[in-house]
């Protein structure tokens, strides 16, 4: 939850301002920093008046239990009550609650405002989400047709995959999946937690229909649901009838091939990837070349499952894939040599092969470990040119019939590296770490600086919005680090929107040494607040975690707020392989007194203190050796 729950301020939360706004520039007078607290709040004695910057009148409520309200009353001596409880003001009149969810019969927020003898209410309607099925002891209705599961999906499957069917309904009742004159009974409460068609269905099983005697499951092969079977649910006189998808069969001919990223019309385009899960719902593991051939076996709803070799399938989104005709000849791969050029900035690994492979990379301490799926590899030469030492050498083995498996040695940790197709080859560019002086360690680095949002992000109980509020942090980040030595570029200097998958590409072009992404957090519905809030970083790729913990340890000195650590995590800002990136989770702006905190000036310089410092404590320890 907690993991989830940090990215959403990525992308859930629209702005809610959107009229003209402006921005100061920041001071060039640096004010005072409290060091290890966060700045006070300064009182606000306005004209009593009560806003709600969430959830929006008329909104839905994603919790079921507990869920938070914020916004303003403008007035810090006010005293308030949301449905009769006492909420705290802060003294700039922000607030921020965490109340039992409205009864559905009533679904209302009823606030009372007061200072001295002036009261003001607010009544604020919500709409509350249906609460699940209670089943009657008899009678209709005894059965929650929204619970039935495989239905609508868009599923294609082998033969004898297990295609899981389940439905929630009364545990008195009779259940059975009914195909071709054969009844298949189902079973009652006998599965824990797992997703309802093999492992491949996202949500199709929520959570709250588990573990519960309620629930009814079994598994039968995919070639049953060929024309849909039916689903009968029976309790004495009443039966419920439903019918099941359909899934196509994908082993009954030939292999049929899909290209990935076909559609792409920049496909020579570095930067481009096609990325691929372990399963449809997970998080992305693979970062695939457009272009690259790969075997169809399977989809679900709006993701296709690939073969990348003998042993493993992964999931890409179906719009990522283009079919190709009817016997199109499988792809061949196979490595008989490898050379080794060397450049100023970097180090090519080339190795040719017919046709671009599936690959993956996994960075170790002074190691890059390539694996070339549906690929065999026998060198018989291997030629390291001008004699250069960032690669020391590689051992290959063929893992598997069709795998095969490269270690890089290096002579230094791995700093960043890049996959690409050139000319009939597969690169592995493999980057040179910056040469750092120990005594000014970002002098002549180029450092990203990346103020999140807009588009989407967070708001604030004054509504400030995160897309504005991170914007003078990182201008004032550009300051200290070009005070520094450094060269920043900046993916944003203005108000208006930049586009999220622009600005890694901006990094990566700028050969940036850093990319930091400047965030603040937010909460998803029926998450408390007040036990989940603090600081964190995210990183992804292990070369960039000592940077995480370096800016993570800053922040937690700067603002001495709640430390909740660093977090692997897939966002695209810190996905670039080509420098360490994090994204930088410094304060919650949902939180009266940290959203205060970034309007003031000395906020914005603890944070971009912290990231400053972070960075350079990260490159001494690179000129250390650590
Ligand atoms: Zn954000």
């Amino acid at each position: 939850m907690v993991g989830r729950s940090l990215a959403v301020g990525l992308f859930l939360w629209a702005a809610s301002a959107c009229g003209p706004r402006s921005i100061e520039a920041p001071s060039p007078a640096t004010p005072d920093v409290p060091l290890g607290r966060l700045p006070e709040v300064p009182l606000v004695e306005g004209p009593l008046a009560i806003r709600i910057q969430y959830p929006d009148s008329g909104a839905a409520i994603g919790a079921i239990d507990s869920n938070f309200i914020h916004g303003t009353v403008h007035n810090g001596r006010a005293t308030l009550t949301i449905n009769s409880a006492p909420v705290a003001v802060q003294p700039n009149g922000s607030f921020i609650a965490y109340l039992p969810v409205p009864d559905p019969m009533k679904p209302l927020y009823e606030l009372v405002a007061s200072v001295g003898a002036d009261t003001v209410r607010l009544t604020h309607p919500v709409r509350i989400a249906m609460r699940r099925t209670v089943f009657a002891a008899t009678g209709a209705p005894f059965v929650d047709s929204a619970s039935v599961s495989p239905r609508g999906a868009s599923l294609a499957l082998r033969s004898e995959e297990p295609v899981r069917v389940s439905v929630r309904a009364a545990a008195d009742a009779r259940v059975w999946v009914q195909w071709d004159k054969e009844q298949h009974p189902l079973v009652n409460g006998a599965t824990g937690p797992g997703p309802d068609v093999g492992d491949s269905v996202p949500d199709a099983a929520p959570a709250r229909y588990l573990g519960s005697s309620e629930r009814w499951s079994r598994d039968l092969p995919a070639r049953i649901f060929q024309r849909g079977p039916t689903l009968f649910v029976a309790r004495g006189v009443d039966t419920a009838r439903f019918r099941l998808a359909t899934v196509e069969l994908t082993d009954l001919g030939l292999p049929v091939w899909g290209m990935l990223g076909a559609d792409s019309s920049t496909m020579s385009d570095t930067d481009r990837v096609v990325v691929a899960r372990a399963g449809p719902a997970g998080g992305y593991a693979w970062f695939f070349i457009p272009g690259t051939v790969v075997e169809v076996t399977g989809r679900s709803g709006d993701f296709t499952r690939v073969r990348l070799d003998g042993a493993l399938e992964v999931w890409v989104n179906s719009e990522d894939i283009g079919l190709m005709p009817q016997g199109y000849p499988s792809p061949r791969r196979s490595v008989s040599s490898m050379q080794i050029v060397p450049a100023p900035g970097w180090v090519d690994i080339s190795i040719p092969t017919a046709e671009r492979p599936p690959h993956s990379v996994e960075v170790r301490d002074r190691a890059l470990v390539l694996t070339l799926y549906g690929t065999t590899i026998t060198p018989g030469l291997v030629r390291y040119l001008e004699n250069d030492t960032l690669v020391r050498n590689i051992v290959w083995e063929q893992e598997a019939t069709d795998r095969a498996r490269l270690t890089i040695h290096l002579s230094s940790p791995p700093f960043g590296y890049l996959a690409m197709w050139e000319r009939g080859s597969f690169v592995l560019r493999v980057r040179r770490p910056p040469v750092i002086d120990a005594g000014s360690p970002l002098r002549g680095l180029t450092i990203v600086v990346d103020p999140g949002h807009p588009p989407a992000g967070a708001t604030g109980p004054t509504g400030l919005y995160e897309g504005d509020a991170v914007l003078p942090v990182g201008l004032r980040l550009r300051e200290l680090l070009t005070a520094r030595g450094a060269t920043v570029v900046m993916t944003r200097t203005e108000l208006g929107p930049v586009a999220l998958e622009s600005r890694p590409v901006t990094a990566r072009r700028a050969d940036a040494h850093a990319l930091l992404s400047i965030h603040l957090n937010a909460l998803p519905d029926g998450v408390n607040p007040f036990r989940a809030n603090g600081a964190s970083v995210l990183f992804f790729h292990p070369h960039a975690e000592p940077l995480a913990r370096l800016v993570q340890r800053e922040l937690i000195r700067q603002f001495g707020i709640r430390d909740l650590g660093i977090h692997f995590q897939n966002v695209a800002l810190a996905r670039p392989t080509w420098m360490p990136a994090i994204l930088a989770e410094g304060l919650f702006i949902m939180m009266p007194e940290q959203e205060a905190a970034i309007r003031n000036p000395a906020g914005q310089e603890a944070y971009a203190r912290a990231l400053a410092d972070g960075v350079e404590a990260f490159f001494r320890a690179k000129a250390a050796g650590r």
